[in-house]
């Protein structure tokens, strides 16, 4: 992605907390990252580890209370997301940035026809008028290759396998052309061959509309499939981010090749276990000082406990949170895994 490229977003030490009845949940602290015209961003990380929050909070859809944008910038295409009131975000959600949710089941209303639904948007956004809205749904649907779109486009969601039900959800994402789509693990309810055809759709979108992507998976498999640029994001943070081959290729952070060790190689044993990452992500609650990996880190030293590591440049745009990059500490490799693809 070359430098030139306008940035769509931009998110600055973006920090959210959850209140709850055991204090103060730190589901975001200090999160930065942009994404340029037209470019594919994945976060990727655990459930918990604060990604869907970070997305949600780009169209300010945490419910608050009890989430609090605690301090921090978002600018979308310009616009202050922070300052906006719940009128101008109104106006944003649907027409500058679209956004699909994880299970196509319940995400859409089972009491109104597909194409009523994909026509609400452009009715609120670009005010078309009740033929042309039909038109414009059926040649949506069309767009994310649902066949015979329309009749379908007359159908009630039930009348959709869910694989359909997620493409239609991108066709009333898209109806508006929006310069951002967020997607929150938008394959995770759906079989494998549904899963690679979605991203594929995606990824055709993305380039014949020029959108940039906003994708959030627990899953690095699906982030090859896609992505330009890669965040790990662990315990609220993101501790390693990059373009999608400096991260496949030379990733430094061990919490990163443990989720790239756990993903199943093309001739892997089908008999044979998948490796994990051993323990469980930590409790945001009062969270402890130090790197928030370092209970789960085979290379954990004393000093990880003790002192957040701070991000540092690794090559290019590639940066990683990481005590082993420390000039000092000892030199630890990890494994490469061979069978990853990446996408172009
Ligand atoms: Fe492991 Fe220390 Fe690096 Fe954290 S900072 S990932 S504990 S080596």
């Amino acid at each position: 992605m070359e430098d030139s490229q306008r940035t769509i977003l931009s998110v600055k030490d973006l920090r959210v907390s959850m209140d709850t009845y055991d204090g103060e949940l730190q589901a975001v602290r200090g999160v930065s990252f942009e994404i340029k015209e037209g470019e594919a961003l994945v976060i990727v990380g655990e459930s918990g580890c604060g990604k869907s929050v970070t997305a949600q909070s780009i169209l300010r859809l945490n419910p608050e209370p009890p989430a609090r944008i605690k301090s921090g910038e978002i600018s979308l295409d310009g616009i202050d997301i922070i300052q906006a009131d719940e009128k101008k975000m109104q106006q944003i959600r649907g027409s500058l940035a679209g956004m699909i949710f994880q299970d196509p089941m319940t995400s859409l209303n089972p009491t109104m026809t597909v194409g009523r639904q994909i026509g609400e948007t452009l009715e609120i956004h670009q005010k078309v008028k009740k033929h042309g809205r039909l038109q414009m749904a059926v040649d949506l649907l069309s767009a994310v290759r649902i066949p015979g779109a329309a009749e379908r486009v007359k159908q009630y969601p039930g009348a959709f396998s869910g694989g359909m039900r997620q493409r239609a959800l991108i066709a009333a994402a898209i109806a508006c052309k929006p310069k951002l789509l967020i997607a929150d693990e938008p394959t995770t309810a759906l079989d494998v061959t549904i899963q690679a055809q979605i991203i594929d759709l995606l990824r055709s979108i993305q380039k014949s509309n020029g959108m940039s992507i906003l994708l959030i998976t627990h899953d690095l498999a699906v982030a090859a499939s896609i992505a330009q640029r890669i965040a790990v994001m662990y315990a609220g943070k993101i501790v390693e981010i990059g373009s999608a081959r400096e991260i496949f290729h030379h990733p430094k952070h061990p919490y990163t090749w443990g989720l790239m060790n756990s993903i199943p190689s093309p001739d892997q044993d089908q008999n044979s276990e998948l490796q994990t990452i051993g323990g469980t992500p930590p409790r945001l609650v009062n969270p402890s000082p130090g790197c928030g990996f370092a209970p789960r880190c085979p290379y954990a030293m004393r000093i990880c406990l003790e002192t957040e590591p701070e991000q540092q440049e690794v090559a290019g745009d590639h940066q990683c949170a990481c005590w082993l990059l420390h000039p000092g500490a000892p030199k630890v490799e990890r494994a490469a895994k061979e069978g990853i693809l990446i996408a172009g």
